[in-house]
């Protein structure tokens, strides 16, 4: 099956230098290119390289749909991208976020540009207001923009959904994660927690909750806060997951969720996320939306190498052992 992908790319590749095609596996179908990030956290977190094996399984029985898993940052070989219909990087973010380390930005540029889906979950969608928040706008509507926007633990209910093939079959669910939020929408989405168009660009909310007081007052995982604009809003809802339609004909999608690797196992949680990595493909979002199940041994699979941090040892006095 590669060999038969390798040489589709070779055969288009005169076409495919014009920009005109795209998207056009050898079996036909969409292909989703899934990228997860470099190890990082503590275990059970930011797992990545897990979390994308799971959802590549969730996704093998999805009709009209491939996906082609990499790790570690970035693809093994950016000819892969000649036929892909979209890219999503579930990764960390920030300044050394894989989408604008080592010309990847660029690279994506161009793949942007022939309406090619894009999407970023966790704290990959985080990038350097100057180094890609313009791009990030463009392509996804929105981004994390640290000191702006916060991240702190806690546990949104998401009660209602709009009328989107992302929202297909998903029941109202309640899960604790860093769910970051207060994303820097383009200003024509606004807060971001009711849909927009921006010319003919169309923006929509998927999940969107009221933060308690609590969460707004923090702490925020990083830094602390409480940020003053964050505690200014108490009571306002605010989105956690969006979708947006570009005037290229391309898809784009951000979700905020994804810091604990056990969330995986909830299945509307998964459902939702199962779902946009579809729809940002091209591909039909099955009636009901895609079906999964996760069982919890598997949670604990392919989980990335992490030395536990040295314990600091703490001399304990006997005579304090004794006390209480
Ligand atoms: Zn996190």
């Amino acid at each position: 099956m590669m060999k038969m992908r390798f040489l589709m790319v070779l055969g288009l590749g005169g076409l495919l230098a014009g920009g005109s095609v795209f998207g056009v596996t050898a079996e036909g179908k969409k292909k989703l290119v899934l990228i997860a990030g470099k190890p990082s956290h503590p275990p059970m977190m930011h797992e990545f390289r897990a979390g994308s094996i799971l959802l590549e399984q969730c996704l093998k029985g999805v009709p009209g749909l491939v996906v082609e898993r990499h790790e570690m940052g970035w693809v093994t070989d950016e000819k892969t991208f000649a036929d892909a219909d979209a890219v999503v990087i579930y990764s960390d973010g920030g300044g050394k976020h894989p989408a604008v380390v080592d010309g990847h930005l660029e690279t994506l540029k161009g793949l942007m540009a022939k309406g090619v889906g894009f999407g970023c979950m966790h704290y990959g969608v985080e990038v350097v207001a100057d180094k890609a928040g313009a791009e990030f706008q463009k392509w996804l509507g929105g981004h994390y923009e640290n000191a702006f926007s916060c991240n702190p633990i806690w546990e949104p209910k998401f009660e209602s959904f709009p009328e989107h093939a992302v929202t297909r079959g998903v029941k109202p669910f309640q899960i604790q994660d860093e769910w970051y939020f207060n994303m820097r929408f383009r200003p024509a989405f606004g807060d971001g927690i009711t849909a927009a168009k921006d010319g003919g660009e169309g923006f929509v909310p998927i999940l969107v909750a009221v933060p308690s007081d609590a969460t707004r007052d923090g702490p925020y995982v990083a830094p602390k806060g409480p940020y003053p604009h964050i505690q200014a809003e108490k009571g306002q809802p605010e989105a956690m997951m969006w979708t947006v339609e570009r005037g290229d004909g391309g898809r784009g999608f951000g979700f905020t969720g994804g810091h604990f690797h056990l969330n995986w196992g909830n299945a509307d949680f998964r459902k939702v996320v199962l779902n946009a990595l579809v729809w940002v493909s091209g591909a039909e979002v099955p009636e009901g939306g895609v079906v999964s199940s996760v069982a919890s041994g598997q949670l604990h699979e392919n989980l990335d190498p992490k030395p536990e941090k040295k314990k600091v040892s703490v001399v304990v006095p006997r005579v304090f052992e004794r006390r209480g």
